[in-house]
């Protein structure tokens, strides 16, 4: 069978054209792609016009093996997309009869009445692959014409079916048009801008076409994920691992928090879990939202025991114990009152590990000259104290600055957490 290198992505719906809905879909099924090492190399949005679909699905075929469309999957009149691309490969549509059964039984499971329009859905093009749809009425299909290596998959526009019918179906159906197999892993830094990790790893990235490197890059993050291609998921996945290990070895690797952790609070409270150590947090500027990442982590309440947002000097004094000496003398916004919030958390709330984080997340500023955007993160713990500053452009938005000082405040917690022991 030949292979599928390429693809474009055909997204049909006049909602797109006229800005109503956001075209999530073909950000979804690019990455994905990603993952399975086909290149996208164009993505396209059309109205609900069948001339223009097809003038569309033309082009798009002219030069991709693949293409995947998004909508018009729909009972109505002007659901089109399974026509017209019946129509281009020379296909007479068939009753499906399983199709119908299965409309018939989600109806039934559902209680809604069943309309005439909705056998229309179970109409597919002779020969195609149909994908049973467990989220909705339409299913999902594939048109393959091996001559030419020319394969089409339509999958239904709601985002809640797109997503699982790809995830669970279409993705087997694309890997097992593939002699190889493709293993993805990610390595994830904190702390290290994207710009400064390319160039201390520019010589792998380039070098190296199979594992592949791409960069990734989010408010203060960077995920570099690292793809290999080989016949067996074994071998591919040595591939990957000496990859990693040879990035880990550069100065990136001071920065790596994890492989395949999803985040910064993931990671951290896997490892708090596995070391046994609990946390507590003392929040300023960013007013919850360390707490909030914590806990928004399946199974959290086994290392986090509560945090306190102190956002006054006097809140900072009566719960943490900030003493009113310290505040005077260096202001709130300072390394000095990050550790002693971070101490007096700990210490009321008894844990082995309590992080803190104030400063100014602007625009204006707290009529000192400390600027926008200086944020003190402390640490706490039985072994000591320690802080760091952070500089962070007072260009940047307050929504930017809290959300990286928290997420600062959990690498710092990560960091912390790596080096202790229970007792
Ligand atoms: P239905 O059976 O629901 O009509 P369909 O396959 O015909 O499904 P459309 O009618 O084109 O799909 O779209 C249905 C809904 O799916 C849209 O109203 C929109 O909310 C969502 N949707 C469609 N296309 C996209 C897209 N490209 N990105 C994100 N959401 C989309």
């Amino acid at each position: 069978m030949s292979k599928i290198a390429t693809a474009e992505i055909l997204c049909v719906g006049t909602e797109l054209l006229l800005g109503d809905i956001v075209n999530t879909n073909a950000a979804f099924l690019s990455q994905r792609l990603a993952d399975l090492g086909i290149s996208v190399y164009r993505h396209t949005a059309v109205g609900d016009n069948p001339e223009r679909l097809k003038a569309a699905l033309a082009a798009a075929l002219s030069s991709a093996d693949l293409v995947i469309t998004s909508g018009g999957l729909g009972p109505t009149y002007d659901d089109l997309t399974k026509e017209t691309v019946a129509a281009y490969f020379e296909r007479p549509m068939e009753l499906d009869r399983h199709s119908l059964e299965r409309i018939k039984t989600y109806f039934a499971k559902t209680g809604r009445a069943m309309t005439k329009n909705n056998e229309k859905q179970a109409m597919m093009p002779v020969g195609a692959h149909i994908f049973d749809n467990n989220y909705g009425t339409a299913p999902a299909l594939a048109i393959r014409d091996d001559v030419k290596n020319k394969t089409v998959v339509m999958l239904p526009g709601p985002p809640g079916e797109l997503i699982p019918l790809f995830n669970e179906m279409v993705a087997p159906y694309l890997q097992s048009q593939s002699d190889s197999v493709l293993v993805s892993k990610n390595i994830h830094i904190f702390g290290m801008g994207e710009s400064a990790v390319e160039d201390k790893i520019k010589n792998i990235m380039t070098d190296s076409l199979n594992p592949t490197v791409a960069p990734y890059c989010k408010e203060g993050e960077v995920r570099l994920r690292v793809t290999a291609k080989s016949h067996s998921h074994g071998q591919a996945e040595r591939m990957c691992d000496e990859m990693i290990s040879r990035i880990e070895d550069t100065e990136v690797g001071d920065f790596v928090y994890g492989v395949d952790v999803g985040s910064l609070e993931n990671a951290l409270v896997a490892l708090l879990k596995q070391k046994n150590l609990t946390l507590a947090t003392a929040e300023s500027l960013t007013g919850g939202l360390i707490s909030e990442a914590i806990t928004s982590v399946s199974g959290s309440s086994a290392v986090f025991r509560g945090g306190c947002v102190t956002y006054t000097n006097e809140i900072k004094s009566k719960l943490l114990g900030v003493s009113a000496q310290t505040l005077d003398a260096h202001g709130a916004v300072s390394a000095e009152v990050a550790m002693e919030m971070a101490r007096g958390a700990r210490l009321k709330l008894d844990t082995d590990i309590a992080v803190s984080a104030t400063g100014l997340a602007g625009p204006d500023g707290d009529g000192t000259d400390t600027p926008v955007g200086t944020v003190f993160i402390g640490v706490s713990t039985k072994n000591g104290e320690n802080y760091i500053k952070l500089s962070l452009s007072a260009m940047r938005s307050r929504e930017y600055i809290r959300l990286v000082s928290a997420k600062n405040a959990l690498n710092l917690a990560i960091k912390a957490a790596q080096k202790m022991t229970k007792n």
